[in-house]
């Protein structure tokens, strides 16, 4: 894979894949026939071009073994980045060019199968995929001052999820067991409160229940740590669903905006404000709103919700769900850059849906994070010491 699907941008034009074979026109006629192929828009002997799910473009290219990571580098981009690295090149005496890096003293072609050495020839360090956006990545290769970029596996639990207490369609036990099937530490059920009817939120008698159950459940548990969470509303007054006395008994508070989002900025940003400064809130859900593709983000002035959040030790999410990715990648770099703590959440619905967490991943890599700017990256232990109460 390359292009911006490799560089997991949070949507893509089109797919490209680059292979290499010893009998290209084999992989090439295979590739178009594929089941999934509903048109062949070009084929020739080392490349291919189709259209699966009605609109989507699959570029196939066929590439020397020998330059593949020269070719990997090029077609990953971005153009900005290429750009810029074309130009370090040229400062070193080479030309770098979609096959190969030439040496402009004796005109030798330098042909890499890995993309590291590219980047090594070049005098960089490597330079993850996700960051390549001419975001000042190369500037901090060239000063070898990258970020150790956050991994799936650094992933220590999930924060923001839900159960069949609330609009989820498993059961606490069932979310549990799926959680530790994924090795992790612990998983907050967080679900709606009353405000939020549609979604069958709890009023605060079944919310009390919920934190009893919640405790009755981890006594059957072993390996996992269900955590007893909700997700209160964040009130169009900027009050909160349920009263401190009752979410100073919760593990872990996410405070949404689900309702009255065409407010103003000066009303959206308050509202977030005064969900921030509650002590008992932790992590502020889904912050700006946006659903990729249907809804815009809130009008709402974003650095003094990043002051607050800092100031308050108040973690902002980064959102898995693939719709949603919110925080942005350009948005969770701003909260890092700010000293702002984020908690990447898959806010699954059922036990298939913990997976979108790979999603937030990508947002976080390409936000430059690494694993100590990630609430739900702490083990347990340091995790509770962390959350406010
Ligand atoms: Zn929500
Ligand atoms: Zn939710």
């Amino acid at each position: 894979m390359a292009g911006s699907f490799r560089r997991a941008r949070e949507t893509v034009g089109d797919i490209d894949i680059l292979a290499t074979a010893t009998h290209p026109q084999e992989i090439v006629s295979a590739f178009s026939r594929m089941p999934l192929v509903q048109e062949v828009l070009a084929s020739g002997p080392t490349k291919a071009s189709v259209i699966v799910q009605d609109t989507i473009q699959v570029d196939l290219r066929i590439v020397e073994h020998r330059s593949f990571g020269t070719v990997l580098q090029y077609f990953t981009g971005s153009k900005e980045h290429n750009v810029k690295l074309r130009q370090i090149a040229l400062s070193r005496g080479y030309s770098l060019s979609e096959y190969s890096l030439t040496r402009l003293s004796d005109n030798q072609d330098l042909f890499f199968d890995r993309e590291e050495d590219v980047y090594s020839a070049l005098g960089l360090a490597y330079i993850p995929p996700e960051m390549r956006e001419d975001q000042g990545e190369i500037e901090a290769a060239l000063q070898g001052h990258l970020p150790e970029l956050l991994e799936l596996k650094d992933i220590r639990g999930d924060l923001h999820v839900h159960s069949d207490w609330s609009d989820g369609r498993a059961t606490i036990l069932e979310m549990a067991q799926a959680a530790a099937a994924l090795e992790y530490e612990y998983i907050a059920i967080c679900d709606h409160s009353p405000a939020v009817g549609i979604a069958g939120g709890l009023s605060p008698e079944r919310l009390e229940e919920k934190i009893r159950a919640v405790a009755a459940a981890n006594e059957q548990l072993e390996g996992i740590t269900l955590l007893c969470g909700a997700e209160v509303d964040i009130k169009s007054d900027g009050r909160l669903d349920y009263p401190d006395s009752l979410l100073s008994r919760c593990d872990v508070v996410v405070a949404s905006i689900h309702m009255g989002g065409q407010q103003s900025e000066r009303a959206i940003t308050g509202r977030l404000i005064s969900a921030i400064e509650n002590e008992n809130v932790d992590i502020i859900g889904h912050p700006t709103g946006r659903v990729i593709g249907q809804r815009d983000p809130y009008d709402l002035d974003l650095a003094m919700v990043l002051e607050a959040a800092a100031r308050t030790g108040t973690a902002l999410e980064i959102n898995s769900y693939p719709a949603r990715l919110d925080l942005s990648d350009v948005n969770a770099r701003a909260a890092r850059e700010a000293g702002v703590k984020l908690a990447i959440n898959s806010d699954a619905h059922d036990a298939s849906q913990l997976l979108v967490m790979k999603y937030g991943i990508n947002v976080a890599r390409r936000a430059w994070l690494e694993s100590k700017d990630v609430l739900n990256a702490l083990p347990l232990k340091e995790l509770l010491a962390a959350l406010k109460r």
